[in-house]
């Protein structure tokens, strides 16, 4: 039976093919970069030499999986024409740079509808994600992130997200589980059971096969507190005993499982500087104990 890959978020600050060296720095097994900085709306260049030296350095290591995560700034919600086109535009960014680096695909977080409830902005939502698809052709997967649920951010409910999959009916758009989101959204994903409960709904909204890929951090908050708060792995409500129920589980057979935790405090980064080594670590340890 195929493992898991264990990963991380990873800078690729001087260059997308810096990436590689941070990655195996921390024994990453898979990596995801933003395709350019996540705070801004201007797209990053990166150079034919740049997408090059990316491939090689990626050939020679042992990193199984490439994933992109878009910029923070996309809302496919959004009320303004412009912002939803600058949206839109950053979204068919991401995935041509994951069609360019040879990514699996682009991890999106769809948006807010402040409020207005999903019914009202779904058509909106799904006609973005056709354009964005037929704009960005290729194979590179669009993973759409279940969300913690706080804001009217969309995706709190599998069913949501599910919704979106049934109506654009697209092979390419898919699903990222963040284990952290599900927890703060009321999925009790540490137990057996809880576990259970969440993936039968999952497979019923979304079904089990559009699992693309997930992103694995412990939660400051606790179970249903609705707020997006990373912690490191075994540090916060879900637990070192709730991962490895996780990683048992035979739905996350063959995926990669991607950091995106603050790090443990050193001394020289007091606030952490994570994803880190000792945090791959411990989900390997973990990732090892659930799998025997
Ligand atoms: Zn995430
Ligand atoms: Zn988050």
């Amino acid at each position: 039976m195929e493992g898991i890959r264990i990963g991380a978020h990873v800078s690729s600050s001087g260059g997308i093919f810096t990436a590689i060296e941070r990655a195996q720095a921390i024994e990453a097994e898979a990596i995801q970069i933003f395709p350019s900085a996540p705070q801004q709306w201007r797209k990053t260049n990166h150079t034919p030499e740049a997408i090059a030296k990316f491939h090689d350095l990626r050939a020679g290591s042992d990193i199984g999986d490439v994933w992109l995560h878009n910029i923070y700034l996309a809302n496919l919600a959004n009320d303004d024409a412009e912002q939803l086109e600058k949206s839109v535009d950053s979204v068919v960014n991401g995935l041509t740079v994951a069609e360019a680096i040879g990514a699996s695909g682009l991890v999106l977080h769809t948006g807010s509808h402040k409020g207005k409830g999903l019914d009202a902005c779904q058509p909106q939502v799904c006609d973005a994600l056709e354009r964005i698809l037929e704009a960005a052709p290729g194979t590179a997967i669009l993973a759409l992130e279940n969300a913690a649920g706080h804001g009217g951010v969309i995706g709190k409910e599998f069913a949501e997200l599910g919704a979106l999959l049934k109506t654009v009916g697209n092979p390419r758009l898919q699903v990222c589980l963040d284990t952290c989101h599900a927890f703060a959204a009321g999925y009790n994903i540490r137990e057996p059971e809880g576990l259970e409960i969440a993936l039968t709904e999952f497979d019923e909204a979304i079904g089990l096969e559009n699992l693309a890929v997930v992103h694995a951090n412990d939660s400051k908050m606790e179970l249903g507190g609705l707020r997006d708060r990373h912690e490191n792995i075994g540090d916060g409500h879900i637990g070192d005993d709730g991962f490895r129920t996780v990683l048992a589980h035979p739905a996350f057979r063959g995926k990669s499982f991607l950091l995106e935790v603050p790090g443990i405090p050193t001394e020289a980064h007091p606030k952490g500087d994570g994803p880190d080594l000792e945090n791959v670590r411990r989900l390997k340890r973990l990732r090892d104990e659930a799998l025997g």
